[in-house]
């Protein structure tokens, strides 16, 4: 297995150390840049960096182009070579699995996805996904190093520090699924992390959230979650983030917590396939997209009404530590402005009337990628080629 610490050693202050960690949080450098930063010899840098050359640690960046998304490093000089190791990404999400392979610039190499059944159990959800993780490893293009770590996302409360899945009510059938249980089904090792905290550091590490230390994603999605990244970290701890069980209603129903009136059971997606099945038999998410693209009154009211109660809900989180920005993520935010607006409207209408910079509100860069791109830079950082609060 090739992490940072198999490749750099474990002696933090020895000089490949040094240079590795100096290229791979500050690249691309010269090799005049680097000996400014590490304050090593120049010599010291031509014979350490000569040496992880040879090996094929480092390698010369070509200038890249401009993109939207930024996944790797830009300019000239040198880089950690992307093809010395891969990490993937996993996300468990609404009656879907999504398996992404990256090289270690988080370019995506290969993808898959598959269809789970409703309220899947952990059983089917590991075996589905490590079929298919095996199928995308099968599609690694040759000469790319192997897989060193799996960053997984779950829909539900985690122990990020235990790597375990908390209680069993908010995730049927996954009470107490532990990282060693799906380090066991990928046969490497695996990070499990909830999928709204997860989608907050793929949108801050590489989508709508990366010039900006703080923000807070909200994840409108099969459940309502927000991840927190107050200067450049990702605040974790268990259950942490879950704005779907804010109470906004003293009489609503009883949610599949086991509090009552939460903004899950308004506001989730099944609550809302189930508000605009009232007067047809089975609706797909798809349809209340595209009938709320059409304009249909009903399904727009059901659909607004619901992305207002987030927004509320999204302004209570803001008062807390005022981020810079807001990123709506989630199969939600595909709707467009018919959820964007009401979203935005609503958050608005929470925040302090004279608060001096409010937030930007904007959707997530990354698209249905959001959760996988941040459980493959848990997977990175887990596995040290990307500094913690890079
Ligand atoms: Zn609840």
């Amino acid at each position: 297995m090739r992490t940072f610490v198999d490749v750099a050693g474990d002696d933090a202050a020895s000089t490949r150390y040094r240079v590795l960690a100096a290229v791979r949080d500050h690249g691309p450098l010269s090799r005049a840049d680097l000996a400014r930063t590490t304050g090593l010899a120049a010599s010291t840098i031509t014979a350490v960096t000569k040496a992880l050359a040879a090996e094929g640690v480092l390698s010369e960046a070509e200038e890249l182009a401009e993109q939207a998304v930024r996944t790797g490093p830009r300019g000239r000089g040198l880089v950690v070579d992307p093809s010395l190791a891969s990490v993937a990404g996993v996300d468990f999400g609404f009656r879907t699995v999504r398996v992404a392979i990256c090289d270690l610039h988080a370019r995506v190499l290969v993808t898959r996805e598959s269809r789970l059944t409703e309220r899947y159990s952990s059983h089917e959800g590991r075996s589905v996904a490590a079929r298919l993780y095996r199928e995308a490893v099968a599609a690694v293009p040759a000469g790319q190093g192997e897989v060193v770590t799996v960053g997984v996302a779950l829909p539900g409360p985690i122990d990020s520090g235990g790597q375990r899945v908390i209680g069993s009510s908010v995730l049927p059938g996954w009470a107490e699924t532990t990282g060693a249980e799906l380090t066991a089904a990928f046969g490497v090792d695996a990070v499990i992390e909830n999928d709204a905290n997860l989608a907050a550091l793929g949108e801050h590490t590489f989508g709508a959230g990366r010039d900006v230390a703080d923000s807070l994603t909200v994840k409108f999605h099969s459940g309502i979650g927000a991840g927190l990244i107050v200067r450049d970290r990702l605040i974790g701890g268990a259950g942490s983030g879950e704005i779907g069980h804010f109470a906004v209603a003293a009489e609503g129903a009883v949610c599949r917590c086991g509090k009552r009136g939460c903004l899950d059971t308004f506001a989730s997606i099944p609550a809302l396939l189930a508000a605009v099945a009232v007067e047809r038999n089975e609706v797909e998410l798809r349809d209340v997209l595209r009938a709320t693209a059409a304009g249909d009154a009903r399904t727009t009211r059901i659909v607004g009404d619901a992305a207002e109660l987030v927004g509320d809900a999204a302004s209570r989180a803001c008062l807390l530590f005022a981020p810079q920005r807001v990123i709506l993520v989630g199969a939600m935010a595909d709707a467009g402005d018919a959820v964007l607006e009401p979203f935005a409207r609503a958050l608005r209408r929470g925040l302090l009337p004279e608060a001096a910079t409010p937030p930007e509100i904007v959707r997530g860069a990354l698209a249905e990628r959001s959760t996988v791109m941040g459980a493959v830079a848990l997977a990175l950082t887990a596995s040290g080629w990307l500094a913690a609060g890079g």
